[in-house]
């Protein structure tokens, strides 16, 4: 009976040790399980002996005890891990061989007496137990467990010799586990035992092996985590215990970081030297003792780089690091960070260039601006001066070509305005038919030169007082009716003005201008704003143009932000219409415009200033500049000084005291600005002598410039008279 007891309770252990074992394997190690799995079984055959009433039952018993004889393999297979030793496949293959020769032996003893010669059954206080009388094929069984015994202690031996690191205590209290078993096995063999002692060695290596595993955490050895990535070509897995002890790793890992192969878990630290734990230190502890349960990084290893992942494993029983080789995506970013980089540092490049370029218009724009200066006012004084008509109709011609030159200058310099974002519209009060009588007045006599027929059609009931930017519409409409006289040969050249109200106090003016001209090709219409662009070069060959025009007037339209549209049939003439909407800030229509009161018409007598008391110093360093104000001035009665250079300006207001300074900017030695500051400082009373800048610096925001400069007024060369003579007599004490 109490053997009875001693069996079952054996049989129940190697329960309770399966499962258990099953309960903490959560990544399931097949060696693990099947060892637990064998020794239960062969334990219970051993229980099923002990029971069988029968020869035949004892006999079926006796061959599930034999279960037990895959142990040896699982042991040296367990033993080779510990060691780290890679068995050959075929070694396995043989030992599996071996054992299932066994296995054909012990099924077959109810047939063949090869195993066992005779069998009884016996009895010892009521258990029964087998007499055997054992024939060659048992003693094959115990050949083969010696070999099995003696390759487990070889592995073992190789692994001393060759490795570093193995697990010796893991691997010494499984060897002595083994051997115990095998010593039980034949002690029994030679001292015939009514009792079977091999289930309590069962037990005793089952209790180890648990030990050992619970220790090492092998029953985690990462079968799961890493096996994941073993397939996966761009991954590297790496598991680690709690202490840092490496755990598993796939075959990237070992390629990556050739070591692994001689750290091994039973070592009891990592080896520090090692590149890979001195990586993996540092990415843990980011992560050990921090809030954060993961780190994310991109970790460069020699000439690739890997996206790395350092996890803490779940109920903090390790970590898991992963690295994703991330090589080709981090290159491609660098690729592309490099090329933000060098589009940036080209964007300058070019910023820069159109910077160069537009001042290098607004530079020569003045540059050429000073001699038109002085071939503008001596050429007035030739036209106001001269009786004989040749010189008059010569100097005519010269006042026409200026005129051509000037709009040329104007053109570029627009241009590199708009070019530099610096264009800006000023808007004023204006009327609406001062600014279509000027219009037309400019360009009808033109349209007349080339007798062609030029009418005007303007809807009476616009209204007549607007807020908006006049010189610029002017400017509009001049390049587009220029335009319009330039590429017409021979019929009209219509221009209306409609308009229809917009919302509340506006209106959207509607111009536009109808020629019989060459017309433009549908091919050549998208390059029609393009700037410098000229279409039908064979045809246009002889008309001057600069392919600037339209696209100003485009650009300026669109700043106003109004519409410019063009229908065209090609050899039969254009349509080109501009919408804008303006302000209203009065009562009144146009009417009939042409006849209309403005401020704007000029009287066609010339305005002097008769002020002998008033004194002026004139300051420029360019002689001829001097010479066409004296000249222009020469109707008026001013006393006039003239200074070639700022030193000689601030001689002359020491012995002077003037009403009204004329100061040119740039100047050799001291310019226009240090001269004003300096006469300024001359005498307290000199604080409010108004000067007036007369430049030709003419780039957009330069009157701002000079006013905010201490400047009262501001004139631009060349030197319009009428501007000049209205200017003066502002001052006039
Ligand atoms: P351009 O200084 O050459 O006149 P624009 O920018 O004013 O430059 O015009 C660009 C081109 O558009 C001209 O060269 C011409 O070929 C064409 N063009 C402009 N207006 C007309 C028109 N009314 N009829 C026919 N072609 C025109």
């Amino acid at each position: 009976m109490g053997i009875i007891v001693y069996y079952s309770f054996c049989a129940v252990c190697s329960l309770v040790l399966l499962f258990l074992i099953l309960f903490l394997i959560k990544q399931h190690n097949a060696l693990h399980i099947l060892f637990f799995i064998f020794v239960c079984a062969a334990n219970f055959g051993y229980l099923l002996l002990a029971l069988s009433r029968t020869l035949s039952e004892a006999l079926l018993a006796n061959q599930i005890t034999y279960l037990g004889s895959f142990l040896p393999i699982l042991i040296i297979l367990a033993n080779s891990q510990f060691c780290k030793v890679k068995l050959p496949r075929p070694v396995i293959a043989l030992l599996l061989g071996l054992n299932a020769v066994q296995l054909v032996l012990i099924l077959s003893i109810r047939y063949s007496d090869v195993y066992y010669r005779e069998t009884y059954l016996g009895k010892f206080h009521g258990i029964s137990y087998l007499i055997k009388e054992y024939g060659p094929g048992h003693t094959y069984y115990l050949v083969l467990l010696v070999a099995e015994t003696l390759f487990s202690a070889l592995v073992v031996l190789y692994s001393i010799l060759k490795k570093k690191n193995v697990a010796y205590l893991t691997v010494s209290v499984l060897s002595i586990g083994f051997l115990i078993t095998v010593m039980v096995f034949f002690l029994e063999r030679i001292t015939k035992l009514e009792v079977e002692l091999v289930p309590v060695s069962y037990m005793l290596i089952s209790i180890l092996y648990l030990i050992i595993s619970y220790r090492d955490q092998t029953y985690d050895i990462g079968t799961g985590i890493v096996s994941v990535y073993e397939e996966q070509k761009n991954y590297v897995c790496i598991s680690l215990d709690r202490d840092l002890r490496l755990m598993d790793y796939n075959k990237n890992a070992a390629l990556l970081y050739p070591e692994v192969d001689e750290v091994h878990i039973d070592s009891a630290r990592y080896n520090k030297a090692s590149n890979l734990y001195s990586d993996i230190i540092l990415w843990v502890s980011h992560i050990r003792d921090g809030a954060d349960s993961e780190l994310e990084k991109i970790i460069p290893v020699g000439d690739r780089f890997y996206k790395t992942t350092v996890r803490i494993r779940p109920r903090k029983r390790g970590y898991v690091v992963e690295m994703m080789d991330d090589t080709e995506f981090q290159n491609n970013l660098q690729l592309m960070v490099q090329n933000m980089k060098d589009l940036k540092v080209a964007e300058q490049t070019a910023m820069e260039a159109s910077r160069a370029k537009s001042q290098f218009l607004a530079n020569m724009s003045h540059e050429i601006r000073t001699p038109i200066n002085a071939i503008m006012g001596m050429n007035e004084m030739i036209l106001r001066t001269s009786d004989d008509t040749r010189i008059t109709e010569y100097a005519g011609y010269i006042e026409e070509a200026t005129g051509s030159l000037m709009s040329l200058i104007n053109d570029i310099l627009d241009f590199s305005k708009i070019e530099a974002g610096k264009m800006e519209i000023v808007e004023t009060q204006y009327r609406l038919s001062a600014m279509i009588r000027s219009v037309v007045q400019m360009m009808s006599p033109r349209a007349q030169a080339k007798d062609l027929t030029f009418r005007t059609t303007v809807s009476p009931s616009l209204p007549d007082k607007l807020f908006g930017d006049e010189n610029r519409i002017k400017q509009i409409l001049i390049n587009i009716l220029s335009n319009a006289v330039k590429y017409t040969r021979k019929g009209y050249i219509h221009f209306q003005v409609d308009g229809e109200p917009a919302e509340e106090g506006a209106v959207t003016l509607k111009f536009s201008v109808t020629d019989t001209g060459i017309g433009i090709k549908d091919e050549d219409m998208g390059k029609l704003f393009e700037t410098f662009e000229r279409l039908d070069s064979q045809n246009n060959r002889n008309i001057e143009g600069t392919g600037l025009g339209l696209a100003i007037t485009k650009r300026i339209v669109d700043k106003m932000e109004g519409d410019l549209t063009v229908e065209t049939e090609y050899g039969k003439g254009s349509t080109f219409t501009v919408t804008l909407t303006q302000r209203v800030t009065g009562v009144g229509n146009v009417g009939d415009w042409e006849h209309t009161d403005s401020h704007e018409v000029r009287s066609k007598v010339r305005p002097t200033i008769k002020a002998p008391q008033m004194k002026i110093l004139v300051v420029d360093d360019n002689r001829m500049n001097l010479k066409v104000i004296e000249k222009l001035l020469s109707d008026s009665e001013l006393t006039l000084d003239m200074a070639i250079s700022g030193q000689d300006a601030i001689g002359k207001a020491t012995a002077t005291d003037y009403h009204l300074v004329l100061m040119d900017h740039y100047m050799p030695d001291l310019d226009g600005l240090s001269t004003m500051q300096q006469i300024r400082k001359l005498n307290p009373a000199y604080e409010n002598i108004p000067f007036v800048a007369l430049t030709a610096n003419a780039i957009s925001g330069s009157e701002e410039f000079y006013k905010n400069h201490g400047f009262s007024d501001y004139l631009s060369k060349p030197v319009i008279y009428n501007d000049l003579i209205e200017v003066i007599s502002k001052y006039v004490p």
